[in-house]
């Protein structure tokens, strides 16, 4: 039989649910990554690593809701934390004191953090980040990486995902909208960077150093194939923001995770500013960004939300957000970072190792090329190529075996993204990672031959 066969006999009532909900709900899911052909599974219900799908069938989630739940689902402090704040509101009119704390934790942890501003998602961070560094600098552009990920707005929806023949040379990318109805006015004021690539990074922002507000990087790509930045990489775009009177920002929405203080402590390159998101908010909804005293400033006008400063006479700065700072983020984020110290820290460093380590014993033999990439608890498979360290050594992806081996993983009960994201969370156990490994090499085989 074949793997979507297996597949279809498996997930029969997710397959009724998809038909019925797609007359309602565009693809039939409300996040695009989740309408996968031949038709997604949904899931139910979650504990620890393992959730239940529509048709009963449990899965080990290496997912985790693309890295956000470090403690995996339903944890009991988290369950508890929420339950009781329930009980007193759930979002409020006036800021609460709760902000409070978590914003000390974190300015504690990330180097980069003088002061902290929460948002309603990583999306909103980078968002607000940005608006922050164009204020700051009084420019208009914003440079990012090529396969860099920073959300869903048209300045950060710039060549995301590999763009075959429509990107340019490797050294000098072009700035492609991924998808349709980007403002193509914003298309102009991206500028990509190849990732990993320090002269021609340096080189492209020189070029447009006198337009350009910030650059954003991911010190890991996280959606682009969890590939690790050279540390001299980072150190490098540091200098050159420095003599360019760029704003550097680091978007730790996926790495904070890698250490206490995020990936900046690990490589050891500090930005201006940082955003994060995910675990922040112990699955629940938030964002935060956080930087510099002095960058931060810009979000304390004299006179408060006027509209024209002071000092100035131009326009403020501020921010809002009906859910921004809600009660129920705020405190699951405080649970979950305070349990996230850096003992849990090292030891989710630990199993991410065994893991990427297992993978790549077990794939050894096997007739399909597969690479293990990834820091950290993180990890991303990818099929058919045999060295990751830039964005375009991407393209030699096999794509056709790269889903099927996401719906072989899901056949034997492992959820990873379908591009191959995957983590480990505090719950995940050495068997779990002794089964995971065992699923790829078995995955892989029964893939084999099939395209
Ligand atoms: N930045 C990075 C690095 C991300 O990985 C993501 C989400 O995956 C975002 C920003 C956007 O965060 P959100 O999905 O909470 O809007």
């Amino acid at each position: 039989m074949t793997v979507i066969a297996a597949y279809e006999q498996r997930t029969p009532r997710s397959r009724k649910h998809f038909e019925e909900v797609a007359q309602v709900i565009p693809a039939g899911a409300t996040r695009s990554l989740n309408a996968w052909p031949p038709h997604p599974v949904y899931l139910e219900s979650g504990a620890g690593m393992v959730v239940t799908d529509l048709d009963g069938n449990t899965y080990h989630d290496f997912l985790a809701n693309y890295t956000a739940l470090p403690l995996g689902y339903a944890d009991p402090d988290i369950t508890r934390a929420l339950a009781e704040q329930v009980a007193s509101g759930t979002v409020h009119s006036f800021s609460r004191t709760g902000e409070r704390e978590l914003a000390e934790l974190l300015a504690a942890r990330v180097p980069s953090v003088d002061k902290i501003r929460f948002t309603g998602s990583g999306t909103e961070a980078v968002m607000f980040a940005l608006r922050l560094a164009k204020a700051y600098t009084r420019r208009t552009a914003v440079a990012k990486a090529e396969g860099g990920y920073h959300g869903t707005t048209d300045e950060v929806m710039i060549s995301v995902r590999p763009a075959a023949n429509l990107a340019g040379d490797a050294h000098a990318p072009r700035s492609v909208p991924e998808m349709a109805g980007i403002d193509e006015s914003r298309v102009r004021e991206t500028i990509v960077v190849p990732f990993n690539d320090i002269e021609s990074s340096a080189a492209i922002l020189r070029a447009h150093s006198d337009r350009l507000a910030a650059l954003i990087l991911e010190p890991v790509l996280g959606v682009g194939g969890m590939i690790p930045a050279d540390r001299e990489y980072l150190a490098a775009m540091r200098e050159v923001c420095d003599e360019l009177g760029i704003v550097l920002v680091f978007d730790e929405v996926i790495t904070l995770r890698i250490a206490p203080g995020g990936a900046q402590e690990h490589y050891g390159v500090v930005p201006d500013i940082t955003t994060m998101g995910k675990i922040v908010g112990g699955g629940m909804p938030i964002g935060a960004y956080g930087g510099r005293a002095d960058l931060m400033a810009l979000l304390e006008p004299r006179g408060g939300t006027d509209v024209y400063d002071a000092r100035s006479g131009g326009p403020v700065l501020y921010q809002g957000g009906t859910f921004t700072g809600n009660a129920l983020s705020i405190r699951a984020g405080i649970t979950t970072m305070s349990k996230l110290d850096a003992a849990a820290i090292t030891d989710l460093n630990a199993k991410g190792e065994l893991l990427r380590r297992s993978v790549t014993e077990a794939v050894a033999g096997t007739p399909v090329a597969l690479t293990v990439t990834g820091i950290g608890s993180l990890f991303n498979l990818h099929v058919g190529v045999k060295k990751v360290h830039t964005f375009r050594d991407l393209r030699g992806i096999d794509a056709a075996r790269q889903h099927q081996l996401f719906i072989a993983l899901l056949n034997r009960g492992a959820i990873i993204a379908p591009r191959g994201m995957g983590c480990v969370s505090t719950c995940t156990t050495t068997e779990d990672i002794e089964f995971f490994a065992r699923a790829v090499n078995e995955s892989l085989i029964d893939i084999t031959g099939e395209c």
